[in-house]
């Protein structure tokens, strides 16, 4: 973010604005926390704003502070669509294009108002008049903080946008263990904590919060895995009965394709989640190195994100996805092998 758009969002900001905030479809704990530490930080500001979310989120990220506040699209259409309509200017967070925010796009895509985009994904797209995008980021909820430093304006972190921040950069991060972390990640927390945020709590909140479904899922998850040593690759396939067999929630399959990963040797690891009602496949990648899973997620399933980090999607049935993974391989083996 340069200075000419530190000084466009002060000149926004200094006038009152109905400000919407967008976070991307299926919003996971970066993008619930990073909308509502803006949400709670603009609101403290004195300005009107709203968070409208494409759809509903996992249970264990609503015991945020202002998490019933934010309007789910699906659920309350009609008083979203009032305010985005209404709005004077969009954030987006945690999301590289619209194409991210599912039923929504349409409505932002026919909006002429001033357009801020906080984001760590690679190639954003160019939607945005003022764009703040660093993939080299752990987080948007990091660059949230960034962006209240830019603002200077530090000193109006509460202990609810404390809390809300470190939740975000604690899921992006797998808990300050990705290679994205950074001492500086590490500077921003203990500020954080400095301001009151309750990491042990966070902590619980977000991950002690099983199920005896959820803990059978996984069970289930991990006798599905399929481990190609050849190709230092480890793959989980659910289908829509598996989950159904297991009184499937939203959130559930959180975190089940980092399991591949623990095994020795492997290094990119996949889930295929299958979802009868969108008729489709959805997909997490996750790599450890240089192993470029964007990349893979864009060439082959319509999909991306980061370098360690990325999903897709695939209109193929469960199996026939997975066949097909398998026959891309090949292909990749060059550099699945020789990555340290
Ligand atoms: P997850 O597998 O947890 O859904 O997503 C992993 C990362 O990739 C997240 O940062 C997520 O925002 C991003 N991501 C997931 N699906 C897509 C997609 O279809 N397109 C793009 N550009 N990014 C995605
Ligand atoms: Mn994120």
């Amino acid at each position: 973010m340069n200075l000419e758009h530190i000084k466009a969002v002060q000149r926004l900001l200094s006038e009152p604005q109905k400000i919407v905030i967008v976070p991307h479809k299926n919003p996971d704990g970066d993008a619930i926390g990073s909308t509502l530490a803006l949400w709670h930080y603009l609101r403290n500001r004195g300005q009107e704003a709203t968070i409208v979310s494409p759809n509903d989120y996992p249970k264990f990220l609503k015991w945020m502070a202002g998490s019933d506040q934010i309007l789910n699209f699906e659920r309350e259409n009609n008083q979203a669509k009032a305010r985005i309509e209404k709005a004077t200017v969009v954030f987006t967070l945690d999301l590289n294009h619209l194409g991210r925010v599912g039923q929504l796009e349409t409505l932002l895509t026919e909006l002429t108002v001033p357009f801020i985009m906080i984001d760590h994904h690679e190639a954003p797209g160019e939607y945005a008049e003022i764009m703040y995008s660093d993939p080299a980021m752990s987080s948007t909820c990091e660059m949230v903080y960034n962006f209240m430093e830019f603002l200077g304006d530090l000193d109006q972190i509460t202990p609810d946008i404390a809390n809300c921040i470190y939740t975000g950069i604690m899921t992006d991060t797998g808990s300050f263990k990705f290679s994205s972390t950074t001492s500086r990640t590490h500077r921003v927390v203990a500020d954080l904590i400095d301001k009151g945020a309750t990491t042990t709590k966070i902590h619980h909140r977000v991950f002690d919060t099983n199920t005896p479904g959820r803990l059978h899922l996984l069970g289930c998850a991990l006798k599905n895995m399929v481990i190609l040593k050849q190709y230092r690759t480890a793959y989980i396939t659910l289908s829509q009965d598996d989950l159904d067999a297991h009184d499937f929630q939203k959130g559930d399959t959180e975190g089940f394709v980092n399991y591949g990963l623990t095994l020795e040797g492997i290094i990119f690891a996949v889930i295929f989640i299958e979802n009868r009602d969108e008729g489709s496949i959805r997909i997490s990648f996750r790599s450890i190195g240089d192993f470029s899973v964007n990349e893979f997620a864009r060439n082959h399933f319509n999909g991306g994100g980061h370098n360690n980090a990325a999903g897709g999607r695939s209109e193929l049935p469960l199996k026939a996805t997975a066949l097909y993974f398998e026959t891309l391989l090949p292909e990749y083996q060059d550099q699945l092998v020789t990555e340290s």
